[in-house]
């Protein structure tokens, strides 16, 4: 039974649901499990996509049958193992990281999850790691989920290096609510949407905080 607030996104998720949700189609073992809890433990922001938005992430690899993947952003390595579940052996997914603290406990999680041949954590700014990437490309994803500013700058990347067809992904798209707000970053966030038609085949699926999935041409 749908109605125009189920379209507008604005009414039906709340915590009981999304527990559910979570627990039925998205269930850690023990290694993700370690991920998603570690940057508490660790007394970093617990700043982590969620249980489904990580799923999805690992899903849309398996669909795009990835292969070689960039995350920006890499916090304490949730989404990487995700991503990196999404890949066949042989996979790669380098992701860039900027805090040494945060890359270490994400390398650590990742070597928990049997993941440490599939994954690189690259330290520093993304600005400068994404260049010394471009070698490793073609890639067949790219997943934005770092500064936000910088979105703009890392979608100019990804449209050079993504392979035709490749997938760009980007997370908090909606700015934590703020993407209308008159301030620089909702102005970058919105150039990074606008800027997407060029390149890409685009959406901005109403996930809690937005995500754009887009298709390179
Ligand atoms: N993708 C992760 C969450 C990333 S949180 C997950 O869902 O599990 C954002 C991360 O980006 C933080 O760890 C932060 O230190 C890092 N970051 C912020 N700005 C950055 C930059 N300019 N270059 C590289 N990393 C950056
Ligand atoms: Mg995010």
């Amino acid at each position: 039974m749908a109605d125009s607030d189920s379209r507008a996104g604005l009414r039906y998720a709340d915590a009981e649901i999304t527990a559910f949700v979570d627990r039925v189609h998205a269930a850690h073992d023990a290694a993700l499990a370690r991920a998603f809890d570690a940057p508490q433990a660790h007394a970093m922001p617990a700043i982590q996509v969620s249980p489904s938005e990580g799923k999805f992430l690992g899903l849309l690899m398996r669909i795009a049958c990835a292969r070689r993947v960039v995350e920006v952003g890499t916090l304490a390595g949730y989404s990487a193992l995700h991503i990196a579940r999404g890949l066949p052996p042989d996979g790669k997914l380098y992701s860039v990281e900027f805090d040494p603290r945060h890359a270490a406990v994400a390398r650590a999680n990742i070597e928990a999850a049997g993941l440490t041949a599939q994954v690189e954590v690259h330290v520093g700014e993304a600005v400068d790691v994404l260049p010394r990437l471009n070698g490793f490309g073609p890639f067949d994803a790219v997943f934005l989920d770092a500064d936000k500013q910088g979105y703009p700058l890392y979608a100019a990347w990804a449209a050079k290096n993504l392979r035709q067809g490749g997938l760009l992904i980007a997370d908090n798209s909606y700015l934590f609510g703020t993407l209308m707000h008159d301030e620089p970053t909702a102005r970058a966030m919105r150039e990074f949407h606008e800027s997407l038609s060029a390149n890409f085949d685009s959406t901005c699926v109403p996930t809690p905080d937005g995500l754009v999935v887009a298709i390179r041409h």
